[in-house]
């Protein structure tokens, strides 16, 4: 398979291959080298001269970090916030929304844990009222639906583009197309999305969006960050600010910074976002376009020879697919199936109706297995997995 991706070459570049076929790259990804070697300069710098001065040293670095996380997504470099995971990004954001008692919120079925929990809690405390649109007859968020419930009462549509147990790429742009119409805030959870597939927030119209250093992106862990839009930054201020969030202009005055720097927190890992930087130049020099192209021939390749195993059950839904890939086994429990393969030196992971309520349920589903190839697995990995489920 040759998709403008040099196989050999990242694959030296990802010493963890060498030790395991890992196919959890929805839970955290190997890390190419680069990025490993970045995070341990920089904390042998600080233990060397000191972390501030360790940071002066790597000024430039450190805010060109901003620069590539921004070509990631097609934004601006002003636009980007570094956090800490995506659940701080995504709660970050939401919180700044203004929610009012009588106003709704709009989610679909494949929201993640996390969004799920706190838009429920927002509800709870506000009155606001939390909507479900349901999926159409393909599994992915039904358009016509959402159209019909987008009224002017709505403050918020949140939706995961791709959820966290399930094979599915909902539609973001025709949401967001939607939701410019109506002039309604986009909050799209790109946590599974970015660094998988070649996420344009123009295109999709999101006016946030949320993500992680350590899926797909191949990051490191402790890492995430927001995209705020310029337009929706202007009129969201923080519940909780902070140094660099805020200026303190007099003893009893303060005025929020310009940009998406206020959705930040002073104190971070510079060494962890120096890393991130790294991980999505890394992606970048590959292509993102490529990468997606690869993730994506990989996993149709899984489903079509799970499908033809004896006893498997594939479950994904929706017109357009992922890299993430979720199946039964007829009369196995999935943890015993992630412990079989792991003997055979294979890494999938398992999601269970607790961390998807709104979709497992209606589905008849109460846990999966979850296998999440990425562009460096090879041929060779997808075939121990089927040689030890066989
Ligand atoms: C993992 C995940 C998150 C949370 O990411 P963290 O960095 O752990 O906060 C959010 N959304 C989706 C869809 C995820 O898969």
């Amino acid at each position: 398979m040759d998709l403008g991706i040099d196989l050999d070459k990242v694959r030296r570049d990802t010493p963890g291959v060498d030790h395991v076929a890992h196919l959890n790259n929805a839970g955290g990804a190997l890390r190419p080298s680069v990025v490993t070697d970045t995070v341990v300069a920089h904390l042998r710098r600080e233990a060397e001269i000191g972390p501030y001065e360790a940071e002066a040293e790597s000024e430039d670095r450190v805010a060109a970090v901003y620069g590539s996380v921004a070509r990631l997504v097609h934004a601006q470099p002003d636009e980007i916030a570094l956090v800490q995971s995506a659940t701080a990004a995504w709660n970050v954001a939401f919180s700044s929304l203004p929610l009012a008692t009588g106003q709704r919120i709009l989610t679909a079925r494949t929201e993640y844990i996390s969004n799920a929990i706190g838009l429920l809690q927002a509800c709870e405390r506000t009155g606001a009222t939390l909507e479900i649109i349901e999926d159409d007859e393909h599994g992915q968020v039904d358009l016509d639906r959402l159209e019909r419930r987008l009224d002017d009462d709505v403050a918020l549509v949140a939706l995961t583009h791709i959820p966290t147990g399930g094979g599915v790429v909902n539609p973001a742009a025709e949401v967001g197309v939607l939701t410019r119409k109506a002039g309604v805030p986009f909050l799209l959870d790109a946590c599974q999305s970015v660094g998988q597939l070649d996420v344009d927030v123009t295109a999709l119209g999101c006016d946030l969006l949320a993500a992680t250093g350590r899926k797909f992106l191949r990051g490191p862990r402790g890492t995430g960050f927001l995209y705020a839009s310029r337009a929706i930054t202007e009129r969201l201020v923080p519940p909780v600010l902070g140094l660099g969030a805020a200026t303190w202009t007099s003893p009893t005055t303060w005025e929020v910074v310009p940009g998406a720097l206020r959705f930040e927190t002073w104190e971070r890992s510079i060494a962890d976002n120096l890393g991130l930087g790294a991980a999505a130049d890394y992606a970048l020099a590959i292509g993102l376009p490529a990468i997606e192209e690869r993730v994506t021939a990989l996993a149709d390749r899984l489903r079509e020879a799970l499908a033809q195993t004896l006893g498997v059950t594939v479950r994904d839904k929706g017109v357009r697919r992922s890299g993430i890939v979720t199946f039964t086994v007829d009369g196995m429990r999935a943890d015993d199936v992630r412990a079989r393969v792991a003997a055979a030196g294979v890494n999938v992971s398992v999601t269970r109706i607790s961390s998807a309520q709104l979709d497992y349920g209606v589905r008849g589903l109460t846990e999966v297995v979850r296998a999440s190839p990425h562009y460096y697995t090879s041929d060779d990995e997808l075939d121990r997995l089927l040689t030890a489920l066989r």
